[in-house]
């Protein structure tokens, strides 16, 4: 837990989101300025700073993500129409919440 980051505080309570999944390792919730008609964010629970800072042992918990992103495009009804994973990495790619994530993208043709 880092107070200074948003997706702590989220985690933690402290800060609204609206979640889509919650469990003791990751959390998924809407993100508040959407690029698609689906956009969520899928966030682990540990404060790991980008994919720089994975290490070894967190093998088990990024897969989890990435099957947990599959599970939610297909709850949000966006599995077969498409939807892209985004993973941020440093200022330079645009990351700004140092917070590791997973943005799963789509519904285009939902709307
Ligand atoms: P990134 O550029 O990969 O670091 O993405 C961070 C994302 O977090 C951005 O798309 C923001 O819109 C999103 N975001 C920032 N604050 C919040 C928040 N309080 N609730 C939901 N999403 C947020
Ligand atoms: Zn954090």
């Amino acid at each position: 837990m880092n107070s200074d980051c948003i997706f702590c505080r989220i985690i933690k309570g402290d800060s609204s989101a609206k979640f889509v999944y919650k469990d003791i390792d990751l959390v998924a919730f809407h993100n508040i300025r959407p690029d698609a008609p689906v956009h969520v964010l899928i966030v682990p629970v540990e404060h790991i700073e980008s994919i720089n800072a994975l290490e070894e042992r967190h093998s088990a918990l990024i897969s989890k993500m990435m099957l947990k992103a599959k599970e939610i495009a297909e709850e949000l009804g966006i599995k077969d129409s498409g939807y892209k994973l985004v993973i941020n990495v440093g200022s330079g790619a645009g990351q700004v919440v140092f917070h590791l994530h997973i943005h799963l993208i789509g519904g285009w043709g939902k709307i």
